[in-house]
Formats: C-alpha cells, sequence, structure tokens
C-alpha cells in the first residue's frame, strides 16, 4: 500500500491530471506531475513539476526516485522511456497502454473475448484503401491508428471516390465502416489491486464533430439494456490485462447489442459526471485503485446527472451558471481557447 504522504508520480499534464492531482491531495498524497509542456494544468495543482520530453530518460529516472507509484493520464505516453522508471510501479501497467495506444491492437484484443467492433481493416497503403471500400464500403471513417483523439485523425469517407483525395502520408490506418446507432454509452470500471472490480452506472454520451459533448446519467432504456453485455466484455479486458486503475469503454448502441468502439487506459470524460453525481468519482477511485486502498462505493448520488463539456472559447457567463444551485463548475485553467478545445465542464444534479 503507498501510505498517505508517499508521492504520486503522474505521466501527463492536462485536466485530467489536474483532477487526479485534486483527488490525490484530498487523501493526503503529494503529487509529482510530468510532462512536456510548460502550460501543463495539472502542473498548478502539484507539489513538483518535471517539464520534460518523454524520451528524455534521466529526467525520468529523476522522476521516478521522487515517486512511490506512478499513473498516466493520456493514453499516448511513448512506452519505451518507461523503462526508465525501473522499480518503480506503474498502474496500469505497460501493457494497457500498447493495447490501447493503437487502434488495431485495441480492436484485436478485444475481439479475442468476443466483443463486436464496426467491421474494420488496417490500411497501410492506397491499394488497401481500396480494398477496404470494396470489402467494408462507404459510408466509413478513415483513422490513424495511434495518437487520434477528439476526432482528429479522422477522415469521413460518404462515397468510395472521397477516398481518392485523400493522401495517407506513410501513416498506419485504419478503415472502419459507419456504424449506424441509435445511441453512444461507456463503462466506466475501476480495478483494485486484488481484482475487484467496480461499475460506475454507464452514461449515455452524445458527440459533436468526434468531441464528447454531453454524457446524461441514468442512460435510456435502449443504453440500458446492453450494460450488462458491454460490462461482462470490460471485465474480461481488464481481467486479461491485469489492470489496475479506472479504465473507460466506449461503446455504440447497435441493433443487434453493444458496438465496442475504443477503451482508455484512463480516467474519462464521460466520467466527470461521478465527481458530484457518484459517492466516490472516478478520480479518486483511480488514486485508491493504484495506491492498493479498497475501493469507494460507486453508486449514484442523485436521481439525475447531466455533464455537458465547455468546449472552444464560446463566451459563457459563468456567474449565471453558478447561480443555478444545480450545477457545478469546473474549469481547467487553460489560457489559450481553440476551436475543439475543452476548457471545462458543467455538472448538473437533478434530485
Ligand atoms: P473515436 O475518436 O474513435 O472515439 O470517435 C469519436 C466519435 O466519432 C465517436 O464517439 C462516434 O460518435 C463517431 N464515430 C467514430 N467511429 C465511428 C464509426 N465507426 N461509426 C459511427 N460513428 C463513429
Amino acid at each position: 500500500m503507498i501510505t498517505p504522504g508517499e508521492t504520486i508520480g503522474i505521466l501527463g499534464g492536462g485536466q485530467l491530471g489536474r483532477m487526479l492531482a485534486k483527488a490525490a491531495a484530498q487523501l493526503g498524497y503529494r503529487v509529482h506531475v510530468y510532462a512536456p509542456e510548460p502550460d501543463s494544468v495539472a502542473a498548478e495543482v502539484c507539489a513538483q513539476f518535471t517539464c520534460a520530453h518523454w524520451d528524455d530518460t534521466a529526467a525520468m529516472a529523476d522522476f521516478a526516485a521522487d515517486c512511490a507509484v506512478v499513473t498516466y493520464e493520456f493514453e499516448n505516453v511513448p512506452v519505451p522511456p518507461l523503462r526508465a522508471l525501473g522499480q518503480v510501479p506503474l498502474y496500469p501497467n505497460a501493457r494497457a497502454l500498447e493495447v490501447a495506444q493503437d487502434r488495431v491492437n485495441e480492436k484485436e484484443f478485444v475481439e479475442q473475448f468476443g466483443g463486436h467492433c464496426a467491421p474494420w481493416m488496417a490500411v497501410d497503403t492506397a491499394e488497401d484503401l481500396n480494398d477496404a471500400l470494396i470489402r467494408i464500403g462507404s459510408p466509413g471513417i478513415l483513422k490513424t491508428r495511434r495518437e487520434g483523439y477528439d476526432g482528429k485523425g479522422q477522415w469521413r469517407i460518404a462515397y468510395d471516390h472521397e477516398a481518392e483525395g485523400i493522401a495517407l502520408g506513410g501513416q498506419a490506418m485504419v478503415y472502419e465502416g459507419l456504424v449506424s446507432f441509435a445511441a453512444e454509452f461507456s463503462v466506466i470500471l475501476a480495478r483494485g489491486q486484488d481484482g475487484t472490480i467496480v461499475f460506475w452506472d454507464s452514461a449515455e454520451n452524445v458527440h459533436e464533430g468526434g468531441i464528447l459533448a454531453r454524457s446524461t446519467v441514468p442512460a435510456g432504456p435502449l443504453v440500458s439494456a446492453q450494460v450488462d453485455q458491454a460490462r461482462d466484455l470490460a471485465r474480461q479486458i481488464a481481467d486479461a490485462l491485469d489492470y489496475v486503475g479506472v479504465a473507460a469503454f466506449e461503446f455504440f448502441a447497435g441493433e443487434d447489442g453493444p458496438i465496442f468502439n475504443e477503451m482508455a487506459p484512463r480516467v474519462h470524460n464521460s466520467g466527470h459526471w461521478t465527481i458530484e453525481g457518484a459517492v466516490t468519482s472516478q478520480f479518486e477511485n483511480h488514486i485508491r485503485a493504484i495506491c492498493g486502498l479498497p475501493l469507494g462505493d460507486t453508486r449514484l448520488a442523485a436521481t439525475r446527472v447531466e455533464m455537458r463539456n465547455v468546449i472552444g472559447d464560446a463566451a459563457e457567463d459563468w456567474a449565471a451558471i453558478l447561480s443555478d444551485p444545480a450545477n457545478h463548475l469546473h474549469l481547467y485553467g487553460k489560457a489559450a481557447a481553440r476551436p475543439g478545445r475543452k476548457m471545462g465542464h458543467v455538472t448538473r444534479l437533478t434530485f
């Protein structure tokens, strides 16, 4: 067990790291953030900040020397430099990163457990894309295998001929058939070091332009009918990875059951509602899990919870939002608003 007072290392300096650091502080831990960006918003709420590139193994080793345990808030942390962590435990482990960093690895892994994905094909060349269009057809989405997020690194192909203009540029891609779904949802679990798994209620998620806009709990009847099957798959994946911490699994509610979209080996935007909307938040349970502490109660703390993201530079009246006692405002302290950038979120509870 990592005792309160010891130091938790967090790789990545975004808002997820910031919210993890706050949960760690509540339990008496000291936090050391490691991130390449000098303006990391997690760095503002931690005891120590190392600003260094991922492949700076000397900086990584110094960071590790200060930490009792290391975790990450960003799934694209490159795996090879993590060897510099030496004997310091990394939770979730590097295997979880390797699976989730590559869309093809992830789909192959999930299919081993009977998970259903949208029809897909790996695409490395223009001929592969042509083959994929013959086999799977349009409409579909071409996605980079690595490093895409919030709809970045994705090209929608409505008709086959649109594929002609896409320059693959030697990047490894995957082509997926477009799923016609009635709803999207996520399964979020926390798995402890002893293998105990707890789930939060599944949120029904609405994306706009590939970016999460809103998560609502409880989900509607269509999603609710598919949650058990999706949880079974998530549990098998977490057990197979000997996963420790919070993981999120995103699904489409298809006509014939849940269709796996992707997993995140970390706390997730569609779980932000748990800060006020559940007895124990995803952030606190992640900290508890990686420190070897018992997991907290995940039950709903309200009858209905709605989380909406504050995205880009839309001017909002914060005072007006806060004047409604049902609202809880979280702003991430990002200096520059860019289109599509997540600046904060508002959680609304109904009792
Ligand atoms: P992703 O980055 O893969 O999670 O995609 C972001 C969002 O784009 C998803 O949550 C969906 O709303 C949409 N999307 C991605 N892949 C597909 C697909 N194969 N079929 C339909 N919609 C998709």
